[in-house]
């Protein structure tokens, strides 16, 4: 770990440490309130619930801490991805996202945007820059993708765009502030689902923005305000609650990652392999420039779906469940949601459990998938 993450890292656990007084609860208080006592004339002070509440804004301290940025929260990723499209574009520009993304983002441009009088345009992650980015007003970066871990160079591309006049999105879900910093690589915002490892615990649902650009965040700000999309202050707590522990879990599961992901890339059962830490990885060499970590996400492809499906089933130690990040392992056949991989893709979210014990899991129930070698 370098040191400014190291910093951070500690600052985290001490923020509101910092600031109490002799008998204050040294845990986050969760505040629900929709009023606040406000006599005379408002003059900045919190007001009503939906702008302002106390659990968000030690919440927002935290992410900012994390993310070197002021952080606006959201009560899902989707709900901050929302927040960043709808504050950056205007009827007649165009949008370019990742056509091997999260499918959601591209679902939300086509049916909301497309028909506000927005462009919308698809290229692969991996060949992002091809055609370049002259008339392209909004770049939606998703690195590593979600699900097929292909990179794009986020520092190139951010400043390819800066120099047309655009502005840069950088989806950073599957890496965390921890993995990868891509506002340090030159982008413009970056927005994630925090409901994955930052959570932590498949319990909530959040999202953030992060930008250090005054005008985005206003824009992001007001947007959160008159739409409405806030997150609960329960939401909130748990978030922050989750953070405190994302450094430790999140260095436990990058490092049973590398471990696993070797593990697997001899496995009969296996045909393929997508981990950006391996050296035998398409990404493998953007990968050490732009990320901090390689990631807890790997994709492996079985035969056919009937023996991807097997093989998930026949882990004690994977959960059969969509969603990544949690402290328990994962494992999902996406292409049962339509995403354009093959039919016996898996991707595994590795967890928290001890590595040996999910590795001896994952090589049993491989070896059940290999003809000749089930016992
Ligand atoms: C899960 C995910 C989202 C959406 O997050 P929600 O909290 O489910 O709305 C966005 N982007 C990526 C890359 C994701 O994995």
């Amino acid at each position: 770990m370098d040191e400014d993450t190291r910093k951070r890292a500690a600052d985290l656990l001490h923020l509101r440490g910092q600031g109490l007084s002799k008998g204050d609860p040294v845990a986050l208080p969760l505040v629900s309130s929709s009023m606040f006592h406000l006599p005379g004339d408002p003059d900045g002070a919190a007001a009503y619930g939906r702008i302002d509440n106390p659990t968000w804004e030690a919440l927002e301290h935290s992410l900012s801490v994390l993310e070197a940025a002021p952080c606006i929260a959201f009560p899902s990723g989707m709900a901050a991805i929302s927040a960043a499209l709808f504050a950056t574009l205007k009827a007649g520009q165009t949008l370019l996202v990742p056509s091997d993304g999260y499918y959601v983002t591209r679902l939300l441009a086509d049916r909301f945007l497309s028909p506000l009088g927005i462009r919308v345009v698809e290229r692969p992650t991996l060949g992002f820059s091809d055609g370049g980015f002259e008339g392209i007003d909004v770049v939606f970066m998703e690195s590593p993708s979600n699900p097929g871990l292909d990179l794009c160079d986020i520092r190139a591309i951010a400043t390819a765009v800066r120099s047309t006049g655009g502005v840069s999105i950088v989806d950073n879900t599957t890496m965390t502030p921890f993995g990868q910093r891509p506002l340090d690589l030159g982008a413009d915002v970056v927005v994630a689902a925090d409901t994955k490892a930052p959570g932590g615990h498949s319990d909530v649902l959040m999202g953030h923005v992060a930008t250090r650009s005054v005008a985005l965040q206003e824009a992001v700000l007001d947007w959160r305000k008159m739409s409405g999309s806030i997150p609960s202050p329960h939401a909130a707590w748990l978030l922050h609650r989750g953070l405190e522990t994302l450094e430790v879990r999140f260095d436990r599961m990058c490092q049973s990652a590398q471990i696993i992901a070797e593990a697997l890339i001899d496995h009969p059962a296996v045909s393929t392999i997508r981990y950006p830490g391996l050296t035998c990885d398409p990404s493998h060499e953007l990968a050490k420039l732009q990320m901090l970590r390689f990631g807890f996400l790997i994709g492996i492809v079985l035969d056919t779906k009937d023996s991807a499906e097997a093989f998930i089933n026949g882990c004690r130690y994977f959960r059969p469940a969509t969603s990544f990040g949690g402290v328990h392992s994962s494992a999902e056949r996406r292409a049962r949601w339509g995403d354009d991989v093959p039919d016996g893709f898996v991707r595994l979210s590795i967890g928290c459990e001890p590595v040996d014990e999910l590795l001896t899991d994952l090589l049993r129930s491989l070896d059940q998938q290999t003809p000749g070698l089930d016992g």
